[in-house]
């Protein structure tokens, strides 16, 4: 097997294809060589190694001896010296690199080789000993760090004893001859540390270094970073060992980094930093402060430090052209790393630059616009999830941050307000004009009043689909969800987290885009959208098949949506309808009413309310499709909980208070969720969706003659699990659209179809469909039924899951597209079978989640619909999607 990958003198073995084999620093170095840039000679080990070495105990293949004896020869070759020689020593550095770059994996090892030997050579070779000796120090702290895990501080108390010593007030006061006896110091105290000398043997310290990038595959961090950013185990790290420039050789001598373009505006400016006389990490570690690298950076910053441009101009001229070769060579911004040694400009990494949002945008239509991409390309390239931070408020990166407690990330943005503990007393605030944040325990469908009052949520219980987050990221105000130190005490009426005591009026910020709470106000950043945004969303809207509908069910939501450029709204829930003002009361007169009568004349009450809800949505959507759900929750929500809340709804009735409570007792469910719900309400009651329908059918009669955009409503009935549970559904909601139709003198169309949120439904999907115009996949609830798992609860342990590798994701947050994807594909199949024009739209939370979005668009859906704050990601997603 070839294990060893050779690169230097212009030539390579591997090229930037072979990430994969090489990491992605092996193969950017072996490319640039290719390219014929300035590039130090080396050798990239491969990631197979890598996977062997665990495969076989830690272990190396016999071949992998010869190999790297070869590729050190070619190497010095090259570079005119030999590994370990007493004249003309070659040095290396010894670098990790896996196929996605991981910070923080196993630092880098400068100038291995060194020993007492080889460094008087170079000492001679360069006419400085101080270098010298200066580069072999830094190699024995590195090494005993990096290989030995030797804690830094061990040199770090030399040098302070050393530094007080000769009277000095920095390391570079150091003379050769003290550096020399620092070296003896460090190398008496290695032997009592570790009980063994510090290696001499070039060839020993080589293959330290060699197993110590292999063995940090698997250190702590590392783990832990691949966790977070689902980089599979199996990928393994390369090795790449490479001669040794040097940027500490003088004054005519630098290091440096640099991104093509500004890695935080996009804009198309050469940005970096560099120092003199330096090596490796000096420039990052900030133990100097680094100069700009070109004028207008310097004078843009007002340092009066030189620039690189002005200070060493020829080096300068080939990094400009060579980052301009390898922006266009990559055809993407591009971060690189640089030396210059005595004048000479070496490079020693390249790789497409991380960036902010916004850069990303700029960056990608600047990119399509000089002609370096296409559009597709420009559309592809960016993150959709990172549109998010672009629409809504940020806090400011540089204000500090006293946090005192943690939670899930539920709804993006910041929010700054008052602590308030109940809903009612949001909305009081609101009316004083005072901005509150709502502190619960968790919300439930009568907090909606309060958390539209409020700035932003916070819940100590619950995950990311609890009801906190679903309605917080719907109605895109930020939300912290399940922050499980802290504690509300509703007694007290305080909050405590981490042993401080808040109470209802104490200022807090809660960012939801990192789950954090803060202490007090932070100063934020408010969202602007570019004009590279639009232009983005109009070539993804050129890119994309699916359509893009949002969850929305107030006007305002509606507005929201189309703003962002939703093309009909895929689910309007009338539930949250009922639960504001007056109508709560009514509602419950409905419910607890125990004579069909008694519910008709609670109904007629509501009536008028939906209608008026239904004429505004649909005048906000002109024309465009808008599917309505009839009344789903089960009615055990809408109960009176409260003896106050009994007493209330008694009154209204005229009944006793006792009756009242018999009848709630009655109407108690054990797990709502499974209960009398979704279309069991209608079976049961068909009086409801009777009144639902006549609400929608009359406000579409007035949108007909008002407007001259007919509105084609869509009813969906929610729960289906048998096809006569539709019919019968079906069947009453014809029924009232002939009413309506004759009452009015008007005809007008509407489609009646339902949610695919139960197995059974889409295992029968066929027969479903025979009485159904459309499926609209519920997968929250497709989810919960599918997987047994309810997502109120769930939050506690599938984090556990997550950690111990049983699930790779969240199921609520990205589609299971093994299982509740294959009942989605099923249900399609069938679906089509039984009617061929038959519309597919997903509606759970997955239709804002990009991955989920590639799902939908495999499947051939006909659209996606998300909260109104999604769309935009949706849109891009869908794009993506398709190209
Ligand atoms: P990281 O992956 O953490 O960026 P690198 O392997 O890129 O680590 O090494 C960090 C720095 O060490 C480089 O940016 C460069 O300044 C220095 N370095 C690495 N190899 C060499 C070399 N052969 N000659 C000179 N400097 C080097
Ligand atoms: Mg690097
Ligand atoms: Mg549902």
């Amino acid at each position: 097997t070839k294990w060893v990958y050779v690169f230097g003198d212009g030539r390579a073995e591997g090229s930037a294809g072979d990430k994969n084999l090489l990491g992605g620093k092996g193969a950017n170095l072996a490319e640039m060589c290719s390219l014929g840039l300035p590039v130090p000679p080396g050798f990239t080990i491969t990631t197979e190694l890598c996977s062997h070495y665990y495969a076989n105990g830690r272990t190396y293949p016999d071949d992998l001896k010869t190999q790297v004896e070869a590729a050190l020869e070619e190497v010095g070759r090259v570079a005119g010296r030999r590994f370990g020689d007493a004249d003309q020593p070659l040095l290396v550095s010894v670098r990790s690199g896996a196929r996605a770059s991981m910070p923080g994996m196993m630092d880098t090892v400068l100038n291995l080789g060194l020993n007492d030997a080889t460094v008087e050579a170079i000492a001679a070779e360069a006419g400085d000993a101080r270098f010298a000796y200066d580069s072999y120090r830094r190699f024995i702290q590195m090494y005993c760090n990096v290989v030995l895990g030797l804690d830094h501080d061990v040199f770090e108390e030399i040098l302070e004893e050393e530094k007080a010593r000769f009277g000095y007030e920095v390391d570079t006061e150091f003379s050769a001859e003290d550096w020399q006896s620092i070296i003896v110091l460090y190398k008496r105290r290695i032997e009592t540390e570790l009980g063994a000398p510090f290696p001499q043997d070039p060839h020993e310290q080589l293959w330290g270094a060699v197993g110590a990038v292999f063995s940090s595959w698997m250190n702590p961090r590392a783990v832990t970073y691949r966790r977070l950013h689902d980089i599979p185990e199996s990928w393994g790290t390369a090795v790449n060992v490479q001669a040794m420039v040097f940027g500490n050789r003088g004054e005519d001598s630098a290091t440096g980094v640099a991104f093509t373009r500004d890695p935080s505006t996009g804009e198309k400016a050469l940005y970096g930093e560099f120092l003199v006389n330096a090596q490796g990490e000096d420039v990052v570690a900030g133990i100097r402060t680094p100069q700009n690298i070109t004028e207008a950076a310097r004078l843009a910053a007002g340092s009066d430090k030189p620039s690189l441009e002005k200070l060493m101009p020829e080096a300068f001229a080939s990094f400009i052209q060579i980052a301009d070769t390898l922006e266009r060579h990559y055809r993407d911004m591009q971060d690189l790393e640089f030396t210059i040694e005595r004048g000479k400009l070496w490079m020693l990494q390249t790789r497409s630059g991380k960036r902010t949002a916004s850069a990303a945008l700029k960056v990608a239509v600047d990119m399509a616009n000089e002609g370096l991409i296409t559009r597709e390309e420009a559309v592809s390239r960016i993150d959709a999830a990172s549109l998010d931070q672009l629409l809504h408020p940020t806090i400011d990166p540089s204000a500090p941050r006293d946090i005192i407690g943690m939670g899930l990330p539920a709804s993006p943005g910041a929010a700054t307000g008052e602590i308030v503990f109940s809903s009612e007393a949001a909305e009081e605030a609101k009316a004083e004009g005072r901005r509150v944040i709502l502190v619960r325990v968790e919300t439930s469908p009568e907090d909606i009043h309060g958390m539209h009052a409020a700035e932003g949520i916070l819940t100590t219980r619950g995950g990311m689909t609890s009801h906190a987050a679903v309605v917080a990221r719907g109605m895109g105000k930020p939300c912290v969800s399940g922050a499980g130190s802290l504690r509300v005490d509703h007694k007290k009426g305080v909050l405590l987290a981490m042993g401080q005591m808040l109470k209802a009026g104490d200022v807090i910020t809660i960012d939801g885009s990192t789950g954090q709470v803060l202490k007090g106000s932070v100063p934020m950043l408010q969202p602007e959208l570019s004009g590279d945004f639009s232009t983005i969303m109009g070539w993804a809207d050129e890119a994309r098949r699916m359509r893009v509908r949002a969850n929305a069910e107030t006007p305002a939501d509606a507005r929201t949506a189309r703003s962002f450029g939703a093309e009909g709204i895929g689910l309007c829930r009338t539930e949250h309808m009922f639960f504001e003002d007056g109508r709560i009361l009514a509602m419950r007169e409905m419910i607890v009413a125990d004579t069909e009568s008694a519910r008709r004349a609670a109904l007629a009450k509501l009536l008028p309310m939906q209608r008026s809800d239904f004429a505004e949505i649909f005048e906000v959507m002109a024309g465009l499709p808008v599917t309505i759900r009839l009344l789903d929750p089960p009615l055990h929500e809408f109960l009176p909980k409260t003896e106050e809340e009994i007493a209330e709804v008694a009154e209204a009735m005229g009944v006793s208070a006792d009756k009242l409570r018999q009848r709630t007792e009655a109407l108690h469910e054990f797990n709502p969720m499974l209960g009398h719900r979704g279309c069991r309400l209608a079976i049961s009651y068909p009086e409801i969706a009777e009144m639902q329908a006549r609400a929608i059918f009359e406000a579409a009669a007035d949108a007909a003659e008002k407007a001259g955009k007919p509105v084609v409503p869509e009813i969906m009935v929610p729960l289906v699990g048998i096809s006569a549970e539709l019919t019968f559904v079906k069947d009453r909601v014809d029924a009232v659209a002939k009413t309506v139709m004759e009452e009015r003198g008007v005809t007008f169309d509407y489609l009646v179809g339902t949610m695919i949120e139960l197995p059974r439904a889409a295992l029968r999907a066929d027969e479903i469909a025979a009485g159904a115009e459309f499926f609209s996949f519920g997968t929250n609830d497709l989810t919960q039924t599918t997987f047994g798992i309810s997502r109120d609860d769930a939050a506690s342990f599938l984090e556990t899951y997550r950690a111990r590798g049983i699930i790779e994701q969240d199921p609520f947050v990205s589609l299971d597209v093994d299982g509740v994807g294959e009942l989605v594909r099923i249900a399609s199949a069938k679906g089509r079978q039984a009617r061929s024009e038959i519309k597919l739209g997903i509606c759970g939370e997955h239709g804002g989640d990009p991955a989920s979005i590639r799902f939908c668009e495999s499947v051939g859906l006909d659209y996606v619909s998300c909260s109104p704050f999604r769309v935009p990601i949706a849109r891009l997603a869908a794009a993506q999607a398709a190209i």
